[in-house]
């Protein structure tokens, strides 16, 4: 058996007003037998494709791997250049390969191309033609396109978020290939989409009901001809025509088994559609900030504030209010300002900075704060991803610094990257949870595996930022008619 093997993978915030250009995907890039030896065991889609195909004695190609996390659309160049590579590589092949295996997140989007996972998967299949078979491990925030369907064979997603299951997903979509390879199966797929947009911050699958829908998921995959069933919870800041909830069945040759089931878990969506989004569960910065020091105060174990609003790891909306309350113990892990980390790793520890910190990357992001900053540490950070998502992948965050900015202890990245472990304490020179009263993330979901077991209490606040939980203040276009909550 010979596989070809890519990935080309992006959570597009389509609101923001930039693009993610070829620079930012090229820091993470592979190619060749790089992808192949760079992703495998690890705890990623591409590890469980690489590692289970491998074990099976299939030979791996290596063609281009680029990803970037969640980030403004891709610019269309950035777009032409890996589908471009994706393509060329796959004609330079010197010998017939059986099939294709693919990472795409599903909420790949250009400023011209709102369809765009689909577009990658039809340009693979216009190459190798009708009869090798595409495999494509998705994420759980997957806004999955019907185009998507018809180019690939076999698409399953990540069934939780937190993603603590991206290997088992790869390897789940490896297995499924490889009995299909072996004529074993015949993989037919079904989708149906109930017409729900959730807020990231309510996509957590440990939230109710979604767990239990989940659940139900899991159950059904592997039963009579269900080879493989996913809920996929969509990502509602890509404005797409597919945005929204997905529900997908992987069946044996048996379409209307799978269609059937398909729509009677997007019926289920529907009718849950005023749990699912969980309203009373959204503050005020105000009433945040206040409820996560009245329960600091009393337990023993810190408060987790989530900004979840953030999209681009810099708002500035709560460390305002923090430091104008001058509340003590309190951390905001990974501020994303180079030029604040360059600074201080120029002036050293024990120098102070006065310049404007943070709330720089657009006009949401709630403007700079102007306080006095010291530097208690700086050096680049490079290391190797403690997990338990991505565990031991190789990340640098360029020039980092932890200040003390107004009584508030900050760390600064110059690499977009959110802090969802322990890596925001122990790569920074020991710090510990302890340590702090309130820890202000701005994760959506991932943080949850660590923190949720961690803190007190989880507080949520709402923030004018581009990520908002009322997604009815998001000016979509591409949104069709009757998406609850923002047109139904
Ligand atoms: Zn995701």
């Amino acid at each position: 058996m010979r596989i070809a093997v890519a990935g080309f993978w992006l959570e597009s915030v389509t609101f923001l007003p930039t693009t993610t250009d070829i620079a930012e995907f090229e820091r993470s890039a592979k190619r060749g037998a790089d992808v192949i030896s760079g992703f495998a065991g690890t705890a990623t889609p591409q590890g469980g494709l690489i590692d289970v195909l491998a074990e099976a004695g299939a030979e791996l190609i290596g063609i281009v791997d680029a990803g970037v996390g969640a980030a403004a659309s891709a610019s269309d160049a950035a777009y032409d250049k890996y589908v471009g590579e994706i393509v060329a590589g796959l004609k330079a092949l010197d010998r017939p390969i059986d099939a294709v295996a693919i990472h795409l997140h599903g909420a790949l989007a250009t400023p011209t191309n709102r369809k765009a996972d689909a577009g990658v998967l039809q340009a693979i299949r216009a190459v190798v033609g009708p009869d090798v078979l595409i495999a494509c491990p998705m994420d759980y925030h997957a806004n999955l396109a019907p185009e998507s369907l018809e180019a690939a064979d076999i698409i399953t997603g990540f069934r939780f978020s937190p993603h603590t299951d991206m290997w088992e997903t790869g390897a789940r979509a490896a297995r499924l290939l490889l009995r299909a390879l072996r004529g074993e199966i015949r993989p037919v797929m079904a989708m149906a989409k109930p017409g729900v947009a959730l807020p990231s911050v309510f996509s957590a699958t440990r939230l109710q009901p979604l767990d239990e829908l989940v659940a139900e998921a899991e159950a059904a995959s592997g039963k009579g001809p269900l080879l493989d069933c996913s809920l996929f919870g969509g990502f509602s800041y890509a404005d797409t025509p597919d945005t929204g909830m997905t529900a997908l069945a992987v069946a044996d040759g048996d379409a209307d088994a799978a269609n059937a089931w398909a729509e009677r878990m997007a019926k289920r969506c529907w009718t849950l559609r005023d749990q699912l989004f969980k309203r009373e569960l959204i503050m005020t910065v105000a009433d945040g900030v206040a409820r996560a020091r009245a329960v600091a105060a009393a337990s023993d174990k810190p408060v987790c504030i989530l900004e979840h609003a953030d999209r681009l790891n810099d708002s500035t909306y709560v460390l305002r209010a923090l430091i104008e309350q001058k509340v003590e113990r309190a951390y905001a892990p990974f501020m994303f300002d180079p030029a604040v980390a360059l600074a201080a790793t120029k002036v050293g520890v024990g120098g102070e900075l006065r310049m404007p910190l943070f709330g720089k990357s657009s006009p949401k992001a709630g403007g700079p704060i102007l306080a006095p900053a010291k530097v208690l540490c700086t050096g680049q950070q490079r290391f190797r991803i403690t997990g338990p998502l991505k565990t031991g992948m190789m990340i640098d965050l360029g020039p980092t610094a932890v200040l003390n900015v107004g009584g508030v202890i900050v760390s600064v990245i110059s690499v977009q990257w959110s802090a969802i472990d322990m890596d925001c304490f122990v790569q920074f020179d020991g710090m510990t949870p302890a340590d702090f009263d309130i820890i202000l993330l701005r994760s959506k979901t991932h943080f949850r595996e660590i923190y949720e077991p961690l803190c007190a209490e989880i507080v949520i606040v709402d923030t004018p930022d581009w990520g908002p939980a009322e997604l009815s203040a998001l000016p979509y276009e591409h949104l069709p008619a009757g998406v609850y909550p923002v047109s139904a």
